[in-house]
């Protein structure tokens, strides 16, 4: 009786287990939503730049790619050729204009961080007005949002070229967005999720990183970035559409009317086979859309599609590789401003084999002042006396900065040199050939350094 009684209850208690175990069938716990999940990530700053990458997209989109757009301003500060409207209200337009440029191709996941136009060539100030961190911060969650396999932006340096500070700011946040959206230490906040309702500030958002990230430059030269990414075609034909590519994205870029409505007027009057001379000629797309490849996680050949060796799935978090500070005399004089950020910037995220150009470049508005800021490193125990020279181009008058300084011991001081450009004629129509500046730094009858830019003058250019 007593044994039976035993195998009575264990029976009842597995019973039990069963029931319970059937009644509470296991619940699926809330995951990602796949609607926003992209396998490519467009970072550019103002609406219209995004036809930088269109005749690409398209063709991405065909082969079923899923991509979502982040432009880092409303492009508030822009003309506006089809109505009355300026400032914030432009602003309003533009994020239409975009939104409906890229519902033309299929494109609906747009988002737009909350950066202010800023017309310079300087990255530090469109850094500056772009709220940095606010809009990385928003970045960050906007990768971990959509989870990309490829992020696709302008490449960040200074060129001759239209060499936009807020197109390079909007590299220099995706590149960075990259390297931290995958670290679940960077925005924590983001990461933890609310353990009560009425608790909105945790955001349950898992890090994300991103397998590769390419570039597309904003610079005049080319030579310098062949052989360092993939070229596509811009006049093959759409599966889709049936539509060469370049046609695809003129089409999207119609949307562009405050940018660009006496252009398209123009266009609208032109025949197929000039509209495609325009298209594909060296002021348009050119033959192909050419990227350098940033980084890839994932291995892949340089010049081999942005898609090669990129299989489903995550990958593990990857904290980039930082080169090591390069060795100074005890006394230097070097470039600083934009040209040490760079400088810095590709030793702190790997990408130290990115193009840059050497000597340092930059187009700059005839009859302005031009720049040149440098640091002094005096790392030495006593007060050292430098001196700095400039050697210039027929024409053009240094202004300040020459002469002599002292920097006290082991201090960095900041120092500049000014010089002011001639103008260039409005008559003249050949293309300038960029000039060469020299700023020479001595100390005790010895040089300290030597600092070249080269310099192209144009009839207008952005402020330096
Ligand atoms: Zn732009």
């Amino acid at each position: 009786m007593k044994k039976s009684g035993v195998t009575l209850s264990l029976t009842f208690a597995l019973l039990s287990l069963a029931i319970a175990s059937r009644a509470q069938e296991s619940q699926a716990l809330p995951t990602a939503d796949a609607r926003y999940k992209t396998d490519i990530l467009l970072v550019v700053a103002h609406p219209d730049d995004e036809g930088a990458a269109t005749p690409y997209l398209a063709r991405a989109l065909d082969e079923h790619k899923r991509v979502t757009v982040v432009f880092g301003t409303r492009g508030s500060s822009g003309a506006n050729e089809a109505g009355a409207e300026q400032a914030a209200a432009l602003g309003a337009v533009r994020e239409i204009e975009a939104r409906n440029a890229l519902t033309t191709l299929g494109i609906t996941n747009v988002w737009f961080l909350g950066g202010k136009d800023t017309a310079s060539q300087n990255v530090l100030l469109s850094l500056a007005n772009w709220d940095h961190g606010e809009s990385l911060e928003q970045l960050v969650r906007l990768v971990r949002l959509t989870r990309p396999e490829v992020i696709l932006t302008f490449l960040p340096g200074t060129f001759i070229g239209e060499d936009h500070g807020d197109h390079q700011t909007s590299g220099v946040l995706a590149t960075e967005a990259f390297d931290l959206a995958g670290d679940p230490a960077a925005f924590p906040e983001q990461v933890a999720g609310p353990t009560k309702r009425l608790e909105p500030y945790l955001e349950n958002l898992r890090p994300w990183q991103a397998k590769k990230i390419y570039y597309f430059p904003d610079a005049d030269r080319e030579d310098i970035f062949r052989e360092k990414g993939p070229d596509y075609s811009v006049t093959e034909i759409s599966k889709s559409s049936k539509l060469p590519y370049w046609r695809m994205a003129l089409d999207s870029f119609r949307a562009h009317q405050t940018q660009a409505k006496s252009f398209l007027d123009k266009v609208a009057q032109m025949d197929e086979a000039q509209i495609e001379k325009m298209a594909t000629s060296d002021s348009f797309w050119t033959e192909s859309l050419h990227f350098v490849l940033g980084k890839s996680l994932v291995g892949g050949s340089v010049t081999g599609d942005i898609f090669e060796g990129i299989t489903a799935g995550a990958i593990p978090f990857a904290r980039p590789e930082i080169s090591p500070e390069p060795g100074r005399p005890e006394l230097s004089v070097e470039l600083s401003g934009p040209y040490s950020f760079y400088a810095e910037f590709r030793r702190a995220h790997g990408l130290t084999h990115l193009p840059h150009p050497e000597p340092p470049e930059i187009a700059l508005q005839g009859h302005t002042t031009m720049v040149i800021p440098l640091w002094v490193r005096n790392q030495t125990a006593k007060l050292q006396e430098i001196s700095l020279a400039a050697s210039l181009p027929a024409g053009w008058t240094l202004q300040s900065g020459a002469g002599k300084f002292t920097v006290a011991a082991k201090q960095v001081a900041a120092a500049q040199v000014e010089i002011l450009l001639p103008a260039v004629p409005e008559s003249e129509t050949k293309k300038p050939e960029p000039q060469n500046v020299t700023v020479r730094a001595n100390s005790n009858g010895q040089s300290i350094g030597e600092i070249k830019l080269r310099v192209e003058l144009r009839k207008r250019a952005l402020p330096q």
